[in-house]
């Protein structure tokens, strides 16, 4: 059965997408730790990241750059802090979450309750600065 990323990237489940090329997607969290919360995810359904490929984790790290420098300028910050986790989600995703402070970080923090016009609004800033 299909992972609900892959249902995401099939567009059978909606999503706040802000990028997306050949190989990788990359939508909002739908429970924030900071606004501007994203995960990158490989098209490519795999669980664990560490089993990508070489050549595919490298361009995932790189595509996943390009939509962290766009989130730091959307969402002014000290840094842009990465994370791989994916105990619940059994598809590769890296979280990109702007940090004020490493206790931004913590993913046993209340999440963000967000609009529907809110999480527009917040990968539209993003897909501006990508745009740029
Ligand atoms: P983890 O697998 O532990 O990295 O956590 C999975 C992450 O995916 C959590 O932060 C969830 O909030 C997020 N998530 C789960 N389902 C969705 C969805 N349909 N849209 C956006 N984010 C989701």
């Amino acid at each position: 059965m299909a992972t609900i990323f892959s249902r995401i990237v099939a567009g059978e489940i909606p999503s706040y997408k802000v990028a997306e090329d050949e190989q990788f997607y990359a939508f909002l969290d739908i429970n924030p730790l900071a606004k501007g919360h994203t995960l990158v995810i490989p098209k490519r359904e795999v669980d664990y990241i560490f089993d990508l490929d070489d050549e595919e984790i490298a361009a995932m790290q790189v595509f996943a750059k390009k939509v962290a420098c766009a989130i730091k300028r959307a969402f002014p910050c000290i840094k842009v802090g990465q994370a791989v986790l994916g105990l619940e989600v059994p598809h590769a995703h890296i979280h990109l979450v702007p940090m004020q402070s490493e206790r931004d970080m913590l993913f046993t923090n209340p999440k963000l309750q967000l609009t529907p016009e809110e999480f527009t609004e917040i990968a539209n800033k993003i897909k501006n600065e990508i745009a740029k």
